[in-house]
């Protein structure tokens, strides 16, 4: 593992986790990732301000959203601008429930609110740089840049009975994972919580408008498998999931139990997603059974060892009574030993979990590669074997860097080039053992 020591430095610099040997508390652990950002009812005043991203860095704050506030706080931004509240539902309803953002197809506002109202809460936030399709167009991958020239991926999924939105919830990522393109590049700054619901926007809106093959459609599921650790983001990403799963006009009204929320383990903040009520699926990318191996995959395991993590979890579990997915990259020679999976059957016998494991995307100019398919079914066949739920997660969109990171990386020039990630799909055709 001495090869996976040296690849992780650039991350850890960058988001001061060398210094503090704490990645994420400052985030996570205090859930003020979020307080300079446009949150929930804030009554801002539309103008760029500042933002937290990676410690040290000052960030201008994407423009205020509709999609940022709550309810209450929708009408309070209609009344600052001396319109009255019901404005506020008109908009709600224009942008969750009609999917437009458009001002001009508003014709139920007298045209110079339209225009005012517009201007003031429904800014163009993410532009679309490039698409890329593959799977007959079921899975299409935007590459988006923001206000201030961040770059983040959303990645469309089209299934026979679903379609599965995987969203970025930071512009990169301070998480480090040497075997991640998003890990590599280090953490620009977190999106607002419009950003990340606008993702959602744009595919619903495709859907909705029958631009995506299967006819006229709706986003059934949201896995916050993007780039960015959601739970480093919490407040903005909380906020999201609320705006996600409201009933519309208040939201986009996709079920809680069909979002899916993905965490390196930042175990506070695993601990206050419990305490919320919500239903959302939580999947933890664990990779490893024992801290050995798991300090070098997933640096932040430095802090919160595997033993936390899955306490954390299973509380989690019984909190909600909802499986907690178990992500492990299948990555040969290095975490696919049949000890490893024996070890990790063992941390999860008789527990509320469904493993997940997910061939490597290889990377460019990294010595990693996929697992075997034989040492990856004999990996499976011993937790199946101890009667833990194990499936391999389908990898859509490789042929278009579905590999999460791989576009925004390549469009940034001054970067390195960084490694790729995994496509992001949700889970993929059970080969064997239980779906979850
Ligand atoms: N930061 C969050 C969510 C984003 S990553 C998390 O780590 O959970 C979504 C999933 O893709 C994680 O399980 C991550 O470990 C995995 N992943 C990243 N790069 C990968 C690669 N090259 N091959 C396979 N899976 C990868």
């Amino acid at each position: 593992m001495a090869e996976a020591i040296e690849l992780l430095p650039p991350g850890l610099a960058e988001t001061g986790f060398a210094e503090t040997g704490q990645a994420g508390t400052g985030q996570a652990g205090t859930g003020q990732a979020g307080t300079a950002q446009a949150g929930t009812g804030q009554a801002g005043t539309g103008q760029a301000g500042t933002v937290r991203g990676a410690p040290g860095k000052r960030q201008v704050r994407p423009p205020r959203h509709l999609a940022d506030l709550d309810q209450a706080g929708r009408r309070a931004a209609v009344t600052e601008l001396g319109q009255p509240g019901y404005r506020a539902d008109q908009l709600s309803r224009h942008y969750f429930a009609r999917l437009t953002d458009d001002p001009a197809d508003m014709t139920d506002l007298p045209a110079d609110v339209r225009a005012e109202l517009g201007g003031a809460l429904l800014p163009p936030l993410l532009t679309a740089l490039r698409e890329l399709e593959c799977d007959g167009g079921t899975t299409r991958k935007t590459l988006w840049r923001a206000f201030d020239g961040a770059y983040v991926e959303s990645v469309l999924m089209r299934y026979p009975d679903r379609v599965t939105m995987c969203v970025s919830s930071q512009a990169g990522c301070g998480m480090a994972c040497p075997f991640c393109a998003t890990g590599q590049a280090g953490l620009t700054r977190n999106l607002s919580t419009a950003e990340i619901v606008a993702q959602v926007f744009a595919g619903a809106r495709e859907l909705a408008a029958g631009a995506v093959p299967g006819g006229p459609g709706r986003v059934s599921n949201v896995v916050f498998m993007g780039m960015g650790e959601p739970l480093a983001n919490y407040r903005s990403v909380l906020a999201a999931v609320r705006r996600i799963t409201d009933p519309a006009p208040a939201g986009l009204g996709i079920s809680q139990r069909s979002v899916t929320v993905s965490t390196v383990g930042l175990v506070p903040a695993i601990r206050k997603l419990t305490a919320e009520g919500l239903s959302v699926r939580l999947a933890v990318s664990l990779h490893a059974p024992d801290d050995e191996l798991r300090d070098e995959l997933v640096p932040v395991n430095r802090r919160w060892k595997v033993a936390e993590v899955l306490d954390a979890a299973w509380d989690y579990a019984a909190a909600t009574g909802r499986r907690v997915s178990i992500e492990y990259a299948m990555i040969r020679d290095i975490n696919d030993h049949a000890w490893r999976a024996d070890r990790l059957a063992g941390l999860l016998a008789g527990r509320l979990a469904h493993v997940n494991l997910i061939p490597l995307n290889p990377t460019p100019g990294s010595k990693w590669t996929a697992s075997d398919p034989a040492v990856a079914a004999e990996f499976l066949d011993r937790l199946a074997a101890r009667g833990v739920p194990v499936t391999v997660r389908d990898t859509r969109g490789t042929q278009i860097d579905g590999a999460c990171g791989q576009l925004a990386a390549s469009a940034v020039p001054a970067r390195p080039e960084p490694a790729q990630r995994a496509s992001v799909t949700d889970r993929g055709p059970t080969t064997r053992g239980h779906d979850r």
